[in-house]
Order: C-alpha cells, then sequence, then structure tokens
C-alpha cells in the first residue's frame, strides 16, 4: 500500500504491535476513560453500574500466548489493582515466558508493583514499566481519577520499579494540568531511564460528561491548557530532552512527523 494511503499510528499502536486483557472492569472511576467509552457506551459489553466491578476472564488468564511481532501492552481496556493482581501476574508471566517484550501501563498502586518486581524479576530485561500519572495536584487527580492512587504513591511505585532494576518510563496522557506539567516532569525524571510521553486529552466532548458547573469549568480549564500555543510552549521547555516524547494529539499540533510504523514506542 502506498504511504499516502496508511491508517495514522495513534493511540495504543503507538507503543505497542498488540495489546492483551484479563477482564473487564476498573474501579479507578476516570472520567475520560476511552476503555469506558469503548466498552461500555459503543459495544455494550458491560452495564454502565458494573464497570467500578473488575469481572476476571479466565480463559484469557489461562491463554498461552505467541510471541508477538513487536512490543506487546498489558493491560489496555484495565488497570492493574489488587482485587486482579493474581491474574495480571499470570498472563505477564504467559507473556514474558513466550519471549515477548512487554509493556505494563498502570495509574500503579505501590503494593501490586512490588509484587510485579519480585514475580517478575527474572524477565527484567523484557518488561517495561509506564505509568500514568497525569497531575501533582491531589485535587486535579481527585476530580478526573477519583479512585486512582495519588501523586505520592504513583511516584512511590515509579521509584520500585527503578531501584529494582526495571525499564521505567511515565504517560503523562491525558495531561490534567498543563501549567504544572514541565515542573512535574523535572520531578519525575529522576526515576525514569526509558521515556516519558505526553499528550493531549482527547474527545473531550464526547468522553467525559459534564455533569456540574465545576466540571464544566474543569472542562474548560483542560481545553485552554492544551490549546495550540500552550503546546507549543511546553515543547519549547521540554522538546530539548531527549526523554520526551510525544504523542500524536501533539505531533499533529507542532507539524512532527507521525510514527511510520505502530509499536515502535518511539
Ligand atoms: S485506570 Fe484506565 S481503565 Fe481504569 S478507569 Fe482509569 S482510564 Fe479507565
Amino acid at each position: 500500500m502506498e504511504d499516502n494511503f496508511r491508517k495514522p499510528v495513534r493511540g495504543t499502536a503507538e507503543w505497542a504491535v498488540a495489546t492483551v486483557d484479563c477482564g473487564i472492569g476498573c474501579p479507578h472511576g476516570c472520567r475520560y476513560c476511552y476503555a469506558r467509552a469503548k466498552l461500555v457506551d459503543r459495544l455494550g459489553l458491560v452495564a454502565p453500574a458494573a464497570w467500578s466491578t473488575f469481572r476476571i476472564d479466565e480463559e484469557a488468564v489461562r491463554r498461552k500466548h505467541p510471541l508477538y511481532p513487536g512490543q506487546v501492552m498489558f493491560p489496555a481496556h484495565h488497570d492493574i489493582v489488587p482485587e486482579n493482581l493474581a491474574a495480571c501476574c499470570a498472563v505477564l508471566s504467559s507473556l514474558l515466558a513466550a519471549g515477548n517484550r512487554v509493556l505494563v501501563v498502570s495509574k500503579p498502586h505501590p503494593d501490586c508493583i512490588e509484587t510485579l518486581c519480585r514475580e517478575l524479576w527474572r524477565f527484567r530485561e523484557q518488561l517495561l514499566f509506564r505509568f500514568t500519572i497525569t497531575a501533582r495536584d491531589e485535587r486535579i487527580l481527585h476530580l478526573w481519577e477519583p479512585r486512582a492512587p495519588g501523586y505520592d504513591e504513583r511516584r512511590a511505585a515509579l521509584a520500585q520499579a527503578f531501584g529494582h532494576g526495571f525499564a521505567t518510563s511515565v504517560s503523562v496522557e491525558p495531561m490534567l494540568d498543563g501549567g504544572d506539567v514541565v515542573a512535574m516532569v523535572q520531578d519525575l525524571l529522576p526515576l525514569v531511564s526509558h521515556s516519558i510521553w505526553i499528550g493531549k486529552m482527547n474527545r473531550v466532548g464526547e468522553r467525559v460528561s459534564c455533569d456540574s458547573p465545576a466540571m464544566a469549568r474543569e472542562i474548560a480549564r483542560i481545553e485552554r491548557q492544551q490549546d495550540d500555543a500552550r503546546i507549543r510552549e511546553i515543547y519549547r521547555q521540554l522538546g530539548d530532552l531527549p526523554i520526551i516524547r510525544w504523542k500524536e494529539s501533539i505531533k499533529t499540533v507542532l507539524g512532527l512527523a507521525p510514527a511510520a510504523a505502530p509499536g515502535l514506542d518511539v
């Protein structure tokens, strides 16, 4: 196929050639949750009231995984939480034992990460942790990600993984506090060995329910802090750091070339 007709590489495809999950539902309650929008609102696979409880897919846990032709992301449509830690650990062991390079993406609970570091130690050369850390301000985090770990817990989990010698990375997507993102990156830099990805909140109007005047003000703030002028200013301040990577939503604003193929993670 001609290059001009290739589908743009965006979302999880920027990071992985395949995604793996082991159940459905997530207790973290993020207001912008793309997984909920897809699995509940679009596909109707689970009732809205049931989304906040993780339900294990036993068959997915037992599945033997092939060697994928590139980096695999786990999980993609739920998170790793105390309730599903054993199942997540089993799936990760299976993926890694098949020889895969695995990207673990999470709003991390330190206890879960400590267990994964211990259980997956022998696979550490194949594993990259990427923790989603969207803001430092607890008021903002509580509003947007009400039941996910706070900033200090996520930073502590990052320090644990880094300290145990695993490759570490951060995803600031969606960027929830554009005014603080440069300072937050500086705070996290010493704990990151691989990359810090920065991306906008996509499809805000479609995915985020605006159910109060306070929420309307928050949505307006997010949109203001990720307008083209602010994105260019963030790029001006961070663009020289080789560890920073820009998601497709930001590359488009800056006129940077999109990823050439899925799963390159660059
Ligand atoms: S942690 Fe991920 S899957 Fe869970 S609610 Fe938040 S965005 Fe959705």
